[in-house]
């Protein structure tokens, strides 16, 4: 028995360790299936990888981390900054690994969750919060032939780092977030690099800089000072924001920079009109990069736009009939989104599962964290809680200071169980739904945002502060509170 259990061992999961343990709640478990901490950080080791949001922002706020040596931090350092987290909070040795919870059943009885790891051992808890991440699970293209392939081929998130890609010739699937920061690495290395692109991304220059060993010092001494920059990151990202959510004239700004961008670091005409987006901006993420477009103009790239119609065994045809013979295929295609929230069985007060649940009425949850029919369950990184444009470390931890006065009721309560209202998550659901209406992530274009019937259960539609506002207090009229 244990008094909450955590799954998920990434910047959710251990924020949440955190906080219980500073609150005096010693009785927890982070159960992780892997056997490192760190979530995405883990498992995205391709070369290249670095945050896109600069990193005095993408950490903790109770954390500052003076050592960053760029703005924007390779992801080593990320996962050196999360390790020094779990350990320096103590929690560390609260974190079970090859530890993967395979079913979690909720008893009414009780109030408890019988969580169930690696098939046969059971953790009953009172309360179950899962921060299992929502970009984790690889999604493969959907392309035939693609298992007759016989050279080398993986995942971006799944980088073979035993594989020699120098002298080879490497096909890439995807311009997403992923291949534009491996893109530029693999190009100046290998003997011939096939870009193949659906969709050209817009790509706008990257602010980045080193941060030099006497500006660490500063740092060091003078947390404050950080704090600042950190602030004056937040709102400038907070004020595009607005331009997301509506303005078009903040928009059109954006837009203006990237074309020039796109002008500046490509000068051949034919190239540009490949790389040349032809949807509105911001309808999928705006990424930043200043060494994508100029590994793309060197001889050994090629930008293929013909769709790929299937794989053989030595290469890739695209639908005009050319074979492109290459070594390797590496996928930069992204991540089966809406699969992560119901990768086990959830199965809640009338024993249905959450995926079935979602599957019926939509997916939706009261401010991305609580299900009406789940009680004693919280959901971090939840349905439309993710960001186009600013750090989800701060929507992580608005929930998790949400979920502990959510702990906080059922203990003061004594009650077996807290269950948010279902008019209250509808209210909230709907309100959301209403808001993202025909904003540019509806109605720009087709994204990851989207699931198949054109809902968009991912993105949050507002200001981050306004999450923060309403996360900051939880109203317990939105909650049943059973004994
Ligand atoms: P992604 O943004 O979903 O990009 C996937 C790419 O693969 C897109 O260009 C997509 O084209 C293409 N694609 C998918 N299926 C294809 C197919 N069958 N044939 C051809 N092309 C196909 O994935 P990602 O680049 O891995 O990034 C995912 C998310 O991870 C990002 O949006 C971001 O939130 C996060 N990320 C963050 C960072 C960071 O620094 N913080 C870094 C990397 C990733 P279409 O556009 O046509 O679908």
């Amino acid at each position: 028995m244990a008094e909450v259990v955590i799954i998920g061992s990434g910047f959710a999961g251990l924020c949440m360790g955190i906080k219980l343990q500073q609150a005096g709640c010693e009785d927890f478990v982070i159960l992780e299936k892997a056997d490192d901490l760190g979530g995405t950080w883990r498992d995205n080791t391709y070369p290249g990888c670095a945050c896109d949001i600069p990193s005095y922002l993408y950490s903790f706020s109770f954390e500052q981390n003076p050592r960053w040596t760029r703005m924007f931090a390779p992801w080593d350092e990320i996962l050196a900054y999360l390790r020094h987290c779990a350990d320096k909070y103590g929690i560390a040795g609260k974190i079970r690994y090859g530890a993967e919870v395979t079913e979690a059943v909720f008893d009414e009885a009780t109030g408890h969750w019988t969580v169930t790891v690696n098939g046969d051992e059971t953790i009953e808890t009172q309360a179950l919060v899962t921060g299992v991440g929502s970009l984790h699970e690889p999604k493969l293209p959907d392309i035939p032939g693609l298992d007759s392939f016989g050279g080398t081929t993986f995942h971006s998130a799944q980088w073979d780092h035993s594989a020699d890609l120098r002298g080879r010739n490497v096909a890439v699937i995807g311009t997403g977030a992923s291949a534009i920061q491996f893109v530029p690495q693999l190009a100046g290395e290998v003997a011939q690099l096939d870009l193949y692109q659906r969709t050209p991304p817009w790509v706008t220059p990257k602010p980045d800089r080193a941060i030099g060993r006497w500006e660490r010092k500063l740092h060091e001494r003078f947390p404050a000072g950080q704090r600042t920059i950190r602030n004056a990151i937040y709102w400038g990202l907070e004020g595009r924001g607005a331009g997301f959510a509506g303005n078009p004239k903040l928009m059109k700004g954006l837009e203006i920079q990237a074309k020039r961008h796109l002008r500046k670091q490509i000068t051949d005409p034919e190239l540009r009109a490949k790389l040349t987006p032809d949807y509105q901006i911001g309808c999928k993420r705006v990424l930043i990069s200043n060494d994508y477009y100029p590994a793309l103009t060197r001889p050994n790239v090629d930008v293929v736009t013909t769709p790929i119609a299937r794989i053989t065994p030595t290469g890739v045809v695209t639908a005009d009939g050319t074979e492109r013979a290459c070594d390797a295929i590496v996928h930069g295609t992204g991540f089966a989104v809406s699969a992560n929230l119901t990768r086990m069985p959830i199965l809640g007060k009338d024993g249905v599962d959450l995926a079935d649940h979602w599957k019926r009425n939509g997916i939706g949850a009261h401010l991305g964290i609580t299900v009406a029919g789940y009680p004693n369950l919280f959901l971090l990184v939840g349905p439309n809680t993710l960001l186009g444009h600013s750090s989800m470390i701060f929507m992580i931890e608005a929930q998790v200071r949400y979920v502990m006065q959510a702990l906080h009721l059922l203990r003061r309560r004594n009650a077996t169980y807290v269950e948010v209202r279902e008019d209250a998550q509808e209210q909230f659901v709907t309100g959301v739904q209403g808001e993202l209406g025909d904003t540019v992530w509806n109605a720009g274009c087709t994204s990851w945002y989207l699931d198949a019937s054109g809902r968009n259960s991912t993105i949050w539609p507002e200001w981050t502060m306004s999450y923060w506002r309403r996360t900051r207090r939880l109203d317990p009229s939105d909650f049943a509170v059973v004994h």
